[in-house]
């Protein structure tokens, strides 16, 4: 099954172009979203989840039209908005027998088996009596994962899933997706780097409502190689340096700035080659003041 999305175009009532003739191929597989806040994630997941309109263009599951076939694509769709609300005064397994109903699972021998598998593969066997309202974040967005795959979805969407997680039940809720088949499009949309490295096969990073870079995340960062260099400088030189170079990154260490650079050759002057990462991508794209170091595969 793929996910095709072909110029897709949303613009809000207040002007916002929220999407700009958005094409994405979405294979089966781990797809990574990445893109600061206010890029259009959240439209495009929304759009793609059946929850609202675009002016333009089509998006297609296998034979289903997203847009059109709405209660089609609801039976294959699990989604995990990016606010989740909803912690009623009832336990974990109430709500997902309540869920499971919802998504038409008739049989209570089959709920029970689904929602007892669901719970042992979100760690929430031991909690699944106790009231939501309790949960912690993490707890939550297990939750939350759980209610998302009840009717074994063929498309899977996660919006912006680990923001506010501890590092530990990141690594948690990480290693329940990477447990969900290779027979899924999944869709994770996020503007933590991180996820997309530890995750997905592919990606793709927007801002401002356009595609900037698409690809598998290992080919992006080859082409990057060779191609960033870094070096401490004193804090009162920055400015200068933003001028001359292309500068994508800035830290501290130590309390001074260490900063990266994308060059074709080598710029001397005690710049050191890096190895380059998914974040030198990411800022290269978003910072940067060319990408043609990183053309669209
Ligand atoms: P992301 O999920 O990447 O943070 P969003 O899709 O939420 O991005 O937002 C994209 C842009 O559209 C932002 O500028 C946001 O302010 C704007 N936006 C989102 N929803 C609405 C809305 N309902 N009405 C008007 N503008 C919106």
């Amino acid at each position: 099954m793929e996910l095709s999305i072909n110029n897709l175009s949303k613009t809000y009532s207040n002007g916002v172009k929220a999407l700009q003739d958005i094409s994405l191929e979405i294979p089966n597989g781990m797809f990574g979203l990445l893109g600061p806040n206010g890029a259009g994630k959240s439209t495009l997941m929304r759009t793609i989840a059946t929850l609202q309109e675009a002016d333009n263009g089509s998006i297609t599951l296998g034979n289903l039209d997203v847009l059109k076939q709405k209660n089609e694509i609801r039976k294959v769709l699990g989604y995990l908005p990016q606010q989740f609300g909803l912690y009623p005064k009832i336990s974990a397994e109430v709500l997902l027998n309540h869920f499971a109903v919802l998504k038409g699972i008739t049989s209570k021998s089959e709920r029970k088996d689904i929602i007892n598998s669901l719970l042992h593969k979100t760690n929430l066997y031991k909690v699944r009596k106790q009231n939501l309202n309790g949960f912690s974040g993490g707890m939550k967005q297990r939750f939350g994962i759980a209610q998302a795959l009840l009717n074994s979805p063929k498309l899977l969407i996660v919006d912006e899933p680990t923001a506010g997680l501890d590092p530990l039940e990141r690594n948690r809720f990480y290693n329940i997706l990477s447990e969900i088949g290779e027979n899924t499009v999944v869709i994770l949309s996020t503007h933590i780097v991180e996820d997309v490295k530890e995750l997905c096969t592919n990606m793709a990073i927007i801002n401002q409502g356009n595609v900037l870079l698409k690809g598998n995340p290992l080919k992006i960062i080859e082409n990057l190689e060779g191609n960033v260099y870094e070096k401490t400088i004193q804090k009162e030189e920055l400015e200068n340096y933003k001028q001359e170079y292309n500068v994508i990154s800035e830290k501290l260490f130590l309390g001074k700035p260490i900063i990266s650079i994308l060059s074709e050759q080598d710029p001397c002057h005690g710049f050191t080659p890096i190895k380059a990462s998914l974040e030198d991508v990411y800022f290269s794209q978003i910072f940067g003041k060319n990408n043609h170091l990183t053309p669209t595969l």
